[in-house]
Order: structure tokens, then C-alpha cells, then sequence
């Protein structure tokens, strides 16, 4: 029984919501559902995407120790129940999370053994061209999110490894995600075994944010 938890973080226009999708249809992954106060957006589903709460019963849940970690985030509260850990612990699945920067530093300090990864687009320019193609926002609320995605880029050295989430390449980065946790996996098994293990850990390497820590400066200056 691995359990092992996965959590990714990575700002609007990062393409997470899409390579978390991918990641869900993989078989052995599990979804870590939080509980929010915002209301389901068209096409979410109560149980799969969130559970749906008001802030009564989130801070009911908060005040009982029913969260293992809570944010506020754009004046909404998120946190994720301690059952769904305890859903990990139970099943030989990797459990993942979608959650924002702080939440994924408590998941850290709760449970070191979690891989923190940071989802990235490749570059600064191309984000600001992913969240102005949606055409549903105002400039302001552009100008926040770009601000927001900044911040939270800049936190990069909290994270375990870093993806590049290349223009149409969410299944890909799916599939990184996916060898990140297998290699994780033959490591607390003791290590490679044969030559696909080796290439398997080789490969994850290379996503590692201390042996590449000048993506993010990339990521800024193109
Ligand atoms: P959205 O409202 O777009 O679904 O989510 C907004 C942000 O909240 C995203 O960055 C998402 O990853 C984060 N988020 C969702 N659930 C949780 C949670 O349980 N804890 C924390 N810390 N962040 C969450």
C-alpha cells in the first residue's frame, strides 16, 4: 500500500485543471477532494470536483479539526478533509491534490513524504496570451492574475520538481507527473532494479528544481 500523495500547484493559465484531468484518468491515481465555499462552476460536480459547503459549516469543519490545511484565496475558503488522506493511507493508489502555494507548503510540513510538484507554462508571455484567449475577463482582473501567478511562480523553491507545461502538451506533462511518482515509488522499494528503473529515475531527474533551478528565470526573461 504506497498511498503516496502527490500534490500540485501551479497558477491560473498553468494548464493544471487539464494535466490534473489526465492525471485522474491514469490508472492508480486517486483525486484529493477539498471542500470550498465558492459555488460549482457549469460542468463541476459536488463529490468529484469539490464538496460544496457554506462558510458555517467550513468553519465548523476548521474549528473540529476536520481540515488537515485551509486558505483563503481570492475571497474564498479551501481546505482539504483529513478523510481524504486517510482514503490514501487505505488504497495502493497515489492520491493528488490540486491545491495553491500555502496549502501545499502545510501538506509538506505534515507530510514530508508528499512530492511537491510546480506546474509552469514555458514562458511569462505565453501565460499572459493563455489567460487573455479566454476573453471572459476585464483587463483588471487580467493584470491580478498575472500579479498573482508571479508570486506564486516565485515560490518555486518550496517544490520538489518543476514541469514545463508546454502549449498543447498537458498529457505529456500528465506523464512526467506520472513517472515522478513511479520513480518515487522504486526508490522506497529500495531502489532500481533493472535498466527500465534506471531510466525511469534518470529521466525524473531531470524535472528536479535543484538540478534545473534557472527554468524559472527563463520562464521570465523570454
Ligand atoms: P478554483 O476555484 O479555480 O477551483 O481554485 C482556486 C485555487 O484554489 C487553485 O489554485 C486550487 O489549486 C486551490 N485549491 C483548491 N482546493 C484547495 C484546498 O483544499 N487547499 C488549498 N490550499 N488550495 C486549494
Amino acid at each position: 500500500m504506497h498511498g503516496q500523495l502527490l500534490v500540485v500547484s501551479g497558477p491560473s493559465g498553468s494548464g493544471k485543471g487539464t494535466v490534473v484531468e489526465f492525471l485522474k484518468k491514469t490508472p492508480g491515481y486517486d483525486f484529493s477532494v477539498s471542500v470550498t465555499t465558492r459555488a460549482p462552476r457549469v460542468g463541476e460536480v459536488e463529490g468529484v470536483n469539490y464538496y460544496y459547503i457554506t462558510n458555517e459549516r467550513f468553519e465548523e469543519l476548521k474549528q473540529a479539526g476536520e481540515l488537515l490545511e485551509f486558505t483563503s484565496f481570492c475571497g474564498t475558503s479551501y481546505g482539504t478533509p483529513v478523510s481524504e488522506i486517510k482514503k490514501a493511507e487505505k488504497l495502493d493508489r497515489a492520491l493528488v491534490f490540486d491545491i495553491e502555494t500555502e496549502g501545499a507548503a502545510n501538506v509538506k510540513r505534515l507530510r514530508p513524504e508528499a512530492i511537491l510538484v510546480m506546474l509552469i507554462p514555458p514562458t511569462f508571455q505565453e501565460l499572459e496570451r493563455r489567460l487573455r484567449g479566454r476573453k471572459s475577463e476585464s483587463e483588471e482582473k487580467i493584470a491580478n492574475r498575472l500579479a498573482k501567478a508571479k508570486q506564486e511562480i516565485l515560490l518555486f523553491g518550496n517544490y520538489d520538481y518543476i514541469v514545463v507545461n508546454e502549449t498543447g502538451g498537458q498529457e505529456e506533462a500528465a506523464k512526467v507527473l506520472d513517472a515522478i511518482v513511479r520513480a518515487k515509488i522504486c526508490l522506497a522499494a529500495g531502489g532500481p532494479k533493472n535498466k527500465a528503473d534506471e531510466e525511469l529515475l534518470a529521466f525524473v531527474s531531470k524535472f528536479e528544481t535543484k538540478s534545473h533551478p534557472d527554468v524559472v528565470e527563463k520562464f521570465f526573461c523570454n
